[in-house]
């Protein structure tokens, strides 16, 4: 129990959880060793966290739970499902174009030789997108930096090992998911891509979006967030709202690379995916 018990917090810890995820209860420090630097916690009653399941001592967290399961610990001080936010019909000019890509192959094959905008110059690989089709979370970047445009996937290196652990954290492992970008060619310097390259890529995404056909989507990072909803605002007005994409609830939540910057966001953002986590489990 004690090794099942120091993994799951050093994973919480590694999200920024050893702060604001738990109220550290007496025994964590006990947990993480006696040269753990948590701060001490507060004189208030301690909380005592959820059962733990059984895992095996000698690997990382396993996902053992039935999907649901009301005991499961991202749901420890959850915040409710907010309100409704924007509802947005994708442009049909770009449902149009996307109509002839069959498949999400299809949709890769055609990014693979696309010279639609000036970011094509820059590149060593398209990044596509990769992951389940029939994924239930699809995650939803901004576009390819270093690691990405050298390995042709999305989300690798530092930023996409955070959000490994943030998935892990809700218990939607990253094979389970499908994760694309709005640009699919690396901006140059990891600027953020211009409104023209986000307008010429929309379409490949509005049409993995529709073959995918999430239960829920996630935006990672204002970019995503604008370019998906179409508007231009802070990620702080588009937060905590349930928008709508076709029909398809969306949340908003800062891009892990801005998390390592700030670990102050740690904490809203762990809201923010417990909040699509329970729109998984809504009936639809
Ligand atoms: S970023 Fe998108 S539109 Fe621009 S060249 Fe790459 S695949 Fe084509």
């Amino acid at each position: 129990m004690a090794d099942v018990r120091r993994e799951w917090f050093q994973l919480q810890r590694d999200l920024g959880g050893d702060e604001v995820i738990f109220d550290a209860p007496m025994d964590v420090k006990a947990a993480l060793g006696s040269g753990g630097k948590r701060r001490t916690p507060p004189p208030a009653a301690p909380v005592e966290p959820p059962a733990m399941p059984a895992i095996e001592a000698s690997t990382k967290p396993k996902i053992v739970r039935p999907f649901g399961d009301p005991n499961a610990m991202w749901r420890k001080d959850a915040p409710p499902i907010p309100g409704p936010g924007l509802t947005i019909v994708p442009p049909a000019d770009s449902v149009a174009r996307g109509a002839v890509w069959a498949s999400l192959d299809a949709v890769a094959t055609e990014i693979a030789s696309c010279r639609g905008c000036p970011l094509c110059e820059g590149r060593t690989n398209t990044v596509p997108g990769e992951g389940n089709p029939a994924a239930k979370l699809m995650c939803v970047g901004e576009g390819p930096g270093e690691s990405e445009d050298l390995s042709g996937q999305p989300f690798v290196g530092r930023a996409g090992d955070l959000l490994n652990k943030i998935l892990e954290s809700i218990e939607v492992p990253r094979p389970e998911v499908y994760i694309a970008n709005i640009v699919k060619c690396r901006p140059p310097r990891n600027r953020a891509p211009l409104p023209d390259e986000r307008a010429a890529c929309l379409p490949y995404l509005h049409r993995q979006i529709a073959l995918v056909r999430p239960k829920v989507l996630l935006a990672l990072g204002g970019t995503a967030a604008e370019s998906l909803l179409g508007v231009k605002k802070t990620l702080g007005d588009l937060r905590l709202r349930v928008h709508s994409w076709d029909g398809i609830p969306l949340i908003v939540t800062y891009h892990p690379a801005a998390l390592l910057r700030n670990p102050n966001w740690k904490r809203p953002a762990w809201d923010d995916v417990r909040i699509a986590r329970q729109l998984l489990e809504l009936d639809s």
